[in-house]
């Protein structure tokens, strides 16, 4: 009874749209899968309407981008309330964020001599929550860049000549949002973000879950985080993060899945 819990789409800067998401995870034989974009709940409705006619579950969740003592921390939220008003704000403010940012980055690189269209950026980000890769994709599409890597590598990565910080919340902010909407926190690939130092505190805030199993982690690692769990009493959570065919170094859809009882877990804790 296999579940991805952790998956992108073009809500977000994944490359599938929801509907063929689940068609896929539905082809791959998974029990269920959970739409966890950035800072959007769009995509979680196109993909439960289609889950009905795959015959497949869809779990509503989110991946919020947080940050602490310089680090970004990834939060990531699984069964809230898909009306709460508190949570809609905050999180169409994040996305408000994103556009700002992106729309800095843009100036940055109009300095350096590189042309580039905000209006191109935002449409190829459609109607979802914009970021990097989709800036990173208009570069490519100008000739500028010859791949996205090449393009965060050379402009859009930390430290980068066009590189301009989002505004992020704290992640006991992220945590306690999720929480008042009813749902379910997780801490999202802690392997990528060296955070583990963070989980007694987090834990004590009311996380829930840590995301041991993620393709960016070693076997060790995952034992390692599922000490931790145990020890803090956290679920033991895990997804393949993908993002689309291609994108990110070929991770794909059920890379990395985790037993149906997790969800049942989540569904009577919550
Ligand atoms: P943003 O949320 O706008 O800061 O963009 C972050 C996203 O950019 C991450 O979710 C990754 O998918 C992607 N990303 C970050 N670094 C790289 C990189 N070096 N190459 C390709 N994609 C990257
Ligand atoms: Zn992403
Ligand atoms: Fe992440
Ligand atoms: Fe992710």
């Amino acid at each position: 009874m296999p579940v991805d819990m952790h998956v992108h789409t073009t809500a977000s800067d994944g490359v599938d749209n929801p509907e063929d998401v689940v068609a896929r995870a539905k082809a791959l034989g998974l029990d269920a899968l959970a739409i966890t974009d950035h800072d959007t709940l769009e995509g979680v409705e196109p993909a439960m309407a289609a889950a009905i006619i795959y015959k497949i579950e869809v779990i509503p969740g989110i991946e919020l981008s947080t940050e602490h003592g310089g680090k970004e921390i990834h939060v990531l939220g699984y069964l809230m309330d898909l009306n709460c008003p508190e949570f809609l704000d905050k999180i169409s403010f994040f996305r408000n964020c994103r556009v700002d940012r992106i729309g800095k980055m843009v100036i940055k690189l109009q300095e350096l001599g590189i042309p580039v269209d905000i209006e191109k950026v935002m449409v190829i980000s459609g109607a979802g929550s914009v970021g990097r890769p989709h800036l990173a994709a208009a570069l490519v599409e100008a000739g500028v860049a010859a791949t996205i890597a090449e393009a965060f590598d050379k402009y859009l990565g930390a430290g980068c000549p066009a590189y301009v910080p989002r505004f992020k919340v704290d992640p006991v902010e992220a945590v306690q949002l999720i929480r008042n909407a009813g749902g379910f926190p997780v801490m999202a690939h802690p392997g990528l973000s060296n955070s583990s130092s963070l989980i007694p505190d987090l834990a004590q805030e009311g996380l829930l879950g840590l995301e041991a199993y993620h393709p960016a982690h070693s076997r060790e690692l995952s034992s390692y985080y599922c000490r931790l769990a145990e020890e803090y009493g956290l679920i033991i959570t895990g997804g393949s993060d993908y993002h689309g065919p291609g994108h990110k170094e070929g991770i794909s859809l059920g890379a990395q899945t985790v037993p149906y009882t997790v969800v049942q877990n989540m569904k009577s804790r919550g």
